[in-house]
C-alpha cells in the first residue's frame, strides 16, 4: 500500500538542523563549592541526561571542542585588573561575594567556559558542518559578571566574551537575548554604551540583582540597544510567548543582528527553587523557536545558546532537552503558541510598558 509511506515532502520542509554542541568538558565539573550551593557540578549531570535523551530520540548533533579564553580576549569584556585579580586566584579558594565561590580550579573552568562560548560562535560564523545553531553547556555561568566585578555565581561573562569574539571576526551587529530569570546586570554593564551589541533581557522584577527596570536603555552609541522586559512574579508560558511576540521579535527585526547569542538560564521554570516564575520546559522551546525565527531573517539562522542558571536538576534536564529539540527542528513556524489569553492583567501591563519604553528609546537613539 503506497499510501502508508510517510510524506517525504512534509518531512523535508522541517528538515532537521544539526546543532553544534560544546558539552561534557570535565573541566566544568571542577568548579566546586564547599558544602551545598545551588550552582553545583550536579547541574552538568542533568545536562548529560538531557543530551542522552536527545541522542536516544535521534536528535543529531556535532560535538565541537571548547577552548580556554586568552587573557587578551577576557580583557576586552573585562578590565585587565579584574582579569589579573581572578588569574591570581587560580589554585586558591576564595569568595567574590556571599554567593560567589572560587575553588582551586574555578578560574580554569571560567576561562574554559568563556573560551568555549567563543569557540561555538566562531564555528557558527565559519559555518562548520554547515551548522546554524549550537549549544554550549558551560559552568560557571556569566551574565552577572560586570566589567570589573564577579558576582551572582559568575566569574567571567561568557556571553560578552563570545559577542566580542564575533565582532573580532568581522560581524557588525550581535544580539544577546537573556531569558535567565535574573537580570544580566553584567552583560548590560559591559555593552551599556556599545551600539554594536543589543542586550535584551526578560527577567523577574523586582528581584536579584536589582537592576533591569524598563527605563534602563543604555547610553550614547548604545542608547536603545539595551532592552529590558521586567516581569512580575508568576509569569507563565503565555506571558513569555506574548513578550517574545510583541517585543523580542520586533526589536530583533529592527536591529537585524548577524548572530544571536542566548543567555539561556532555566531558572524561570516553575520548579526552580530560586525564583517564582511558571515557565514549563515547552515554554523554553517556544522561546528558542522564536529566536531561531528572528535569526533566520537577518543572521543566516545563527543562534548560539549558552547555559546560564537553572537550579532544579529535573527541570534543567527537561528544559535543556526541549531547547535542544527545538533548535534541531528549526524555527517551528507552524508550532502552536500557548494561548495568549492566559496572560494575567499585571503581566499584560508589564509587557505594554516595556514595549513603549523600548520603542521610544530605539526611535530617539
Ligand atoms: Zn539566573
Amino acid at each position: 500500500m503506497t499510501d502508508t509511506i510517510p510524506s517525504s515532502a512534509a518531512r523535508s520542509t522541517t528538515a532537521a538542523l544539526r546543532p553544534l554542541l560544546v558539552a561534557d568538558d570535565r573541566m566544568f565539573d571542577e568548579h566546586r563549592p564547599r558544602g551545598y550551593h545551588p550552582e553545583r557540578p550536579e547541574r552538568l549531570g542533568a545536562a548529560r541526561r538531557a543530551l542522552f535523551r536527545a541522542e536516544t530520540a535521534g536528535i543529531p548533533t556535532h560535538r565541537i571542542a571548547g577552548r580556554d579564553a586568552t587573557p587578551e580576549e577576557l580583557s576586552v569584556a573585562h578590565d585587565r585588573a579584574y582579569v589579573e585579580t581572578l588569574f591570581a586566584l587560580s589554585g586558591r579558594e576564595a569568595r567574590l561575594d556571599a554567593d560567589t565561590y572560587v575553588s582551586a580550579r574555578s578560574v580554569d573552568a571560567a576561562r574554559r567556559a568563556a573560551g568555549s562560548a567563543s569557540a561555538l560562535v566562531e564555528s557558527l560564523i565559519a559555518a562548520e558542518h554547515d551548522a546554524k545553531v549550537g549549544l554550549a553547556i558551560v559552568r560557571p555561568p556569566g551574565h552577572h559578571a560586570t566589567r570589573d566585578v564577579g558576582m551572582g555565581f559568575c566569574l567571567f561573562n561568557n556571553a560578552a566574551v563570545a559577542a566580542y569574539a564575533a565582532l573580532a571576526r568581522g560581524l557588525q551587529r550581535v544580539a544577546i537575548v537573556d531569558w535567565d530569570v535574573h537580570h544580566g546586570n553584567g552583560t548590560q554593564d559591559i555593552f551599556w554604551d556599545d551600539g554594536r551589541v543589543l542586550y535584551l533581557s526578560l527577567h523577574q522584577f523586582p528581584f536579584y540583582p536589582g537592576t533591569g527596570a524598563a527605563e534602563e536603555v543604555g547610553t550614547g552609541e548604545g542608547k536603545g540597544a539595551t532592552v529590558n522586559v521586567p516581569l512580575s512574579a508568576g509569569a507563565n508560558d503565555a506571558t513569555y510567548s506574548a513578550a517574545f511576540h510583541e517585543i523580542v521579535e520586533p526589536v530583533l527585526h529592527e536591529f537585524a543582528p548577524e548572530l544571536i547569542i542566548v543567555s539561556a538560564g532555566f531558572d524561570a521554570h516553575e520548579r526552580d527553587p530560586l525564583a517564582s516564575m511558571r515557565v514549563s520546559a515547552q515554554g523554553f522551546a517556544t522561546m528558542a523557536r522564536s529566536v531561531a525565527r528572528a535569526a533566520a531573517a537577518s543572521a543566516k539562522g545563527r543562534v548560539a545558546v549558552l547555559l546560564e542558571g537553572g537550579y532544579d536538576l529535573g527541570a534543567l534536564e527537561d528544559s535543556l532537552f526541549a531547547t535542544l529539540s527545538a533548535l534541531a527542528s528549526g524555527d517551528g513556524t507552524h508550532a502552536p503558541l500557548p494561548p495568549l489569553d492566559e496572560v494575567a492583567p499585571s503581566h499584560r501591563r508589564d509587557i505594554t510598558d516595556a514595549r513603549k519604553i523600548a520603542h521610544r528609546a530605539f526611535r530617539s537613539a
